[in-house]
């Protein structure tokens, strides 16, 4: 092309140079901070920062905020409540994909000879520089400045907020469903949205408005004061749990058939134990305290096991612990009674959780288990998660058990249908109630004294004077009369309006941004398409506020930016060609309102696959696309969402193929291989940071087919809080589906936008290090461009005081961030915990699902600054250390042929042995493998750590033998990964959360096949499947199986059918950590590995 950075033909103007347009282009910058400057920065007052006493979160980083009053939004968030929740049952109502009808491309195939183009590209639109003079404002004609967007409903008295919930009631409650993306691409179908539980009772006479973030509808709530009385203040009304379920959040199978009556994977719960419709790993119990101690019984056949002795920090009468011994010789495995190893244990119930009983903090639930959780002064522990659920008195005791001390914290987790919406209390423009010295916001654990006149904080154990409206009397119990009326005086986790202090700027519109690789990689793989195809069916599900903003651009070795502007016919192509020093066009032209463009979007994401169809640009300039995207963001930030094919070739950020490099030498190789797992320079994490601070979040969809340095790439997301993607090997065939549901969720989820988060703790204890997706600045906070349920963040611990025995020690996570509808909140989960001077306390009230999960995502860290070796040494020994430190000072067994494993981590073992044997340590994976596996251990949920290492495993071909309906409890028993549980005439289904292997054996039954797979022949199996549904019972059930184990993971799963003898068979022989293997023992081997560890550090 003559002028390759030009725009499309037909609208050069005379004497067209691309240099002068990057000139122009740059100049314009320039103008849009000096016009934002004028504007004023707004900077914070000192003394307002939402986390005390550190530098407010955007304080001067954010150069060009938006002009005040640009966006005429009121205090109050939009009225129309239809649009301000997200319900997925709202999602059918709207048309999906492109227009019906064939339009004409708009524009021709690239690359086209100058003036080539067809008419639509021509046309009045001016090249984005064209206009000479000052410019204005860069939001100054959006639609943003008119329109219904936000009119203010300030109500008399102004403590009411009638602001829309956070999240629809469906879109909170009801997990993801997952259409299928493929063929006819049915939408799922779902009946009109549901109430939410409705749980309130009489009137109530408190002064402060609250109400359910997740719950009724904002309407009429300011001529109401009192009737939202808080939902558990009058105890006799209907209980808490009987609410009935929402639809069935998953409702679509593959063939669109309808969700068949009464399974709903959360039918109406009853009090007590309830079926459940499976939960992930059946259950490993954890009854609260009282029965616990019923149920410490002597393990069997072990003689003098309960032997009364005295121990390390048990004072003698205390009851024994309960264990589990095996005896385990130094020979080896004969005396090993396989019933005796420590497994899984597998239930359907579902765990009701009152998170405090009695002013005491219950132990949680397995986190892998299904539980309802009714907040009653703790926050659920989907939000936070201790390590060990009683908090050792002094560093000593914490070191002599070997356990770490850390919270894993996901502070927008899902809750669970059945469970009530969080609160949202507004404290008008004073804000929430805070300490005056640590800034913790008032919470169910400070104590008020003086007749209610002061109140000491539990955190730093300073006295402030209760503010004058703020005032209440105490009662005879001692605590305010008005305590249960008040969520944020008896609910561990409540949602505060956040008041002007806590802005810097307008909360930020939600703005998608859609980047799409176009390279010749891209387009023949078929990943191109996908990813159009995707968007175009994403675009509908977006959050529909009148805010929500999209962009779009598409790269080779060049960007192109489209205009979307109404005014013009059809959207125009702007080409940015300089991949060294990147510019972008004018964002108001690149970025608009969704209302505004949303057909010029789908016939464009039409048109695209065929517009570049024959290009033969094998370059990617991947690092200069995302920062032409994020300059295009910078005024507003977002969610920029890239598709990326092949590795990035030129331009700033461009990699190289070092993973061959590494292979060719091999001795370099061995030793330097963690390297391959580092970045490979500097470049994208200077961007990322810079980003972060913009508020742009990059989620990465690495849709390829070769080696692309994720480990490089990675950063981005990392930095930023967002995530990667990986589809390796890509086929287009079979992971299309997977990638629509998967950005479809993304968009959906519960959501929050430029958050900055802090975890505080009472005095004695406080945050060592966060771990997580998320940029750091200052060392107590993390900034979070954006934050999802998905997210989980790691917050280890540390002591720095003694901490008094029979106390609590309490934590407090708070979470400042914009909902995806323009509201500023501050999301406070409080977690309060005894402090303990006893071991046998610890490993008691041990939590082994959230020390599993720190272990592992401790490991990936360690990955890429060592050998992988030493990496699976310390897994190993931190198991070793813990198990001894039980045997020498809490155990009472005095034979040392005897393995003793405390009860509450029994399973650490077989946990520890699946990691070491995980894609992440094992040693014969592919680097980018590896790296995808960090990365995806970073953020992970504590529920999903479990399965990615000991994924869940179920017999398919046994369906038929049991009863066919389709009932709640849809997912059989699981089995242990033990290929001696796997037969020749048998069919197992394997699940890790992320990928679901179907292996079918080399003899199963033709009839099987046939109805499962409409095959009549193991044979006839190929690499690319598509689950389908046929009409007879086994098909419908392992559909079924399917997407309830969908809903459960929130993630879509890809699908591979494995045979005995090819590479598929052995990628589901090798998730059988069980198994003894070349380079790895057996679970029996490795207990007699721990176990004679464990004797030697004895002796
Ligand atoms: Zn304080």
């Amino acid at each position: 092309m003559a002028t390759p950075g030009g725009p499309r033909p037909g609208n050069a103007p005379p004497n067209y140079n691309p240099n002068a347009l990057a000139n122009n282009m740059q100049n314009l910058q320039i103008n849009q901070q000096q016009s934002s400057n004028v504007g004023g920065t707004a900077h914070r007052p000192p003394n307002t920062s939402p986390f005390g006493q550190q530098p407010p979160p955007f304080t001067g980083s954010r150069p060009g905020p938006i002009p005040p009053g640009v966006f005429a939004r009121g205090p109050m968030p939009p009225s129309n409540p239809a649009q301000t929740t997200l319900p997925p049952n709202m999602v059918p109502t709207r048309p999906t994909g492109p227009p019906p009808g064939s339009r004409p491309p708009p524009f021709a195939s690239r690359p086209p000879p100058p003036g080539a183009l067809p008419s639509p590209i021509t046309g009045t639109a001016a090249p984005p520089n064209s206009g000479a003079g000052p410019r204005p404002g860069p939001f100054s004609f959006s639609p943003l400045t008119s329109g219904p967007s936000a009119p203010p409903q300030m109500s008399s008295h102004g403590q009411v907020s009638n602001g829309p919930p956070a999240f629809g009631p469906g879109m909170a409650q009801s997990g993801p469903r997952f259409p299928p993306a493929m063929g006819g691409m049915p939408r799922p179908s779902g009946g009109p949205p549901q109430s939410p539980p409705v749980l309130s009772s009489g009137p109530s006479s408190q002064p402060l408005q609250v109400r359910p973030s997740f719950g009724s509808p904002p309407a009429g709530v300011s001529s109401s004061i009192g009737q939202l009385a808080p939902p558990f203040s009058t105890p006799s009304q209907a209980p808490p749990f009987s609410a009935p379920s929402p639809a069935p959040p998953f409702s679509a199978s593959p063939q669109n058939m309808p969700p068949p009556p009464g399974s709903s994977p959360f039918s109406p719960p009853v009090p007590g134990v309830l079926h459940s419709s499976g939960s992930p790993f059946g259950m490993q119990t954890w009854p609260p305290q009282q029965q616990q101690q019923q149920q410490v019984a002597p393990p069997p056949l072990i003689p003098g096991a309960m032997q009364k002795q005295q121990m390390f920090g048990m004072p003698p009468g205390q009851p024994p612990l309960p264990n589990q011994s095996m005896s385990l010789g130094q020979t080896g495995q004969s005396k090993i009674d396989p019933n005796q190893i420590p497994r899984l244990s597998t239930s359907s119930s579902v765990i009701l959780h009152e998170t405090r009983h009695d002013n005491q903090a219950n132990p949680p639930p397995p986190a892998t288990s299904e539980y309802i959780v009714k907040d009653t002064g703790n926050c659920s522990p989907r939000y936070i998660r201790c390590t060990i659920n009683q908090i050792p008195c002094t560093v000593d005791l914490l070191s002599t058990s070997a356990m770490q001390l850390a919270l894993l914290v996901q502070p927008l987790a899902l809750p669970h249908p059945s469970e009530e919406p969080i609160q949202v209390v507004d404290f008008g423009e004073s804000g929430p109630v805070r300490c005056s010295r640590c800034k913790g916001y008032i919470n169910p654990f400070m104590k008020f004294i003086d007749q209610g006149r002061r109140f000491i904080c539990n955190f730093c154990g300073f006295t402030d004077e209760t503010p004058r409206d703020y005032h209440c009397n105490l009662g005879p119990d001692g605590r305010r009369r008005d305590a249960d009326e008040r969520p944020e005086l008896c609910r561990g986790t409540v949602e505060f309006i956040a008041s002007k202090e806590y802005m810097v700027r307008e909360p930020m519109p939600a703005v998608f941004f859609f980047l799409i690789d176009v390279s010749m990689n891209a387009i023949q793989t078929g990943a191109t398409a996908a990813a159009c195809s995707a968007i175009s069916q994403v675009i509908s599900d977006l959050p529909e506020g009148p805010r929500t903003m999209v962009g779009i651009a598409t790269f080779d070795s060049t960007i192109h930016f489209y205009n979307l502007k109404r005014a013009l016919q059809q959207p125009l192509m702007l080409i940015v060609p300089d991949v060294q020093d990147v510019y972008t066009p004018l964002e108001s032209d690149v970025i608009v309102q969704l209302a505004e463009c949303r057909q010029h979007l789908e016939i464009l994401l039409e048109s695209i696959p065929t517009m570049f169809q024959n290009n033969r640009i094998a370059d990617s300039a991947f690092g200069a696309a995302v920062k032409a995207a994020f300059l295009a963001m910078k005024n507003t930030g977002g969610k920029l969402l890239v598709f990326q094919s092949v590795l990035p070739s030129t331009g700033i950020g461009s990699l190289s193929a070092r993973e061959a490099d590494g292979r060719s030498n091999i001795s370099a190789g061995e030793k330097e291989a963690h390297k391959l797992l580092q970045p490979v320079d500097k470049t994208l994490k200077t961007m990322a940071i810079e980003f972060a601070e913009y508020q742009v979040c990059v989620d990465l969809f690495i849709t390829t087919q070769t080696y692309v340095d994720i480990a490089s790439l990675s950063v981005v997301p990392k930095t930023t809080g967002g995530q990667v993607y990986y589809y390796y090997p890509f086929s287009a065939l079979s992971d299309a589906a997977k990638l629509y549901n998967d950005l479809r969720w993304n968009v959906m989820r519960p959501q929050g936008f430029e958050a900055v988060m802090r975890v505080r703790c009472s005095q004695g204890i406080q945050v060592q290090e966060y771990s997580g997706n998320f940029c750091k600045r200052i060392p107590t906070d993390v900034d979070l461009p954006a934050i999802d349920c998905d997210k989980t963040i790691m917050v280890s611990l540390k002591h720095d005081d003694k901490l008094q025995e029979g106390s609590e020690c309490a934590f407090q996570c708070a979470l400042l961030y914009t909902t995806v509808y323009g509201q500023r909140r501050i999301r406070v989960s409080t977690l309060s915990l005894p402090c303990t001077n006893m071991l046998s306390n610890l490993f008691r009230s041990a939590d082994l699902d959230t020390q599993f999960a720190c272990i592992l995502k401790q490991a990936a860290n360690e990955i890429p600054s060592g050998p992988l070796a030493q990496v699976r040494d310390q897994a190993t020994n931190a198991c070793i250390n813990i198990l001894y430190s039980y045997r020498k000072f809490c155990a009472t067994v005095s034979s040392s042929g005897q393995l003793i494993l405390p009860e509450a981590l029994k399973l650490l073992p077989l946990y520890t042995l699946a990691l070491l044997k995980s894609n992440g340590l094992r040693t014969d994976g592919r680097i980018d493998d590896r790296s995808f596996w960090m990365n995806y251990v970073s953020p992970l949920p504590t529920p999903l750590v479990i399965p990615l290492v000991y994924p869940r495993m179920i017999a398919i071909h046994e369906l038929d033998e049991k009863e066919l309906e389709l009932d709640d409890s849809i997912i059989p028993t699981s089995i242990p990964l033990s290929s001696e549980h796997i037969s020749d005439d048998g069919i197992y289904l394997l699940e890790n959360g992320q990928d679901c292997l179907i292996y079918v054996g080399a003899s199963v039954q033709q009839n099987v096949l046939q109805q499962l797979f409409g095959i009549s022949s193991v044979e006839e199996i190929s690499n690319q499947f598509i689950l389908e549904q046929y009409d007879n019972q086994l098909s419908k059930k392992l559909n079924a199986i399917v997407n309830e184990i969908r809903r459960q993971r929130c993630s879509y799963l890809r699908l591979k059918l494995c045979k005995k003898g090819d590479s598929s068979g052995m990628m589901f022989f090798s998730y059988m950590v069980e198994d003894k293997t070349p380079s790895g023992l057996s679970y029996v081997e490795y207990l007699i590995h721990i176990h004679r560890q464990i004797q030697s550090k004895m002796t």
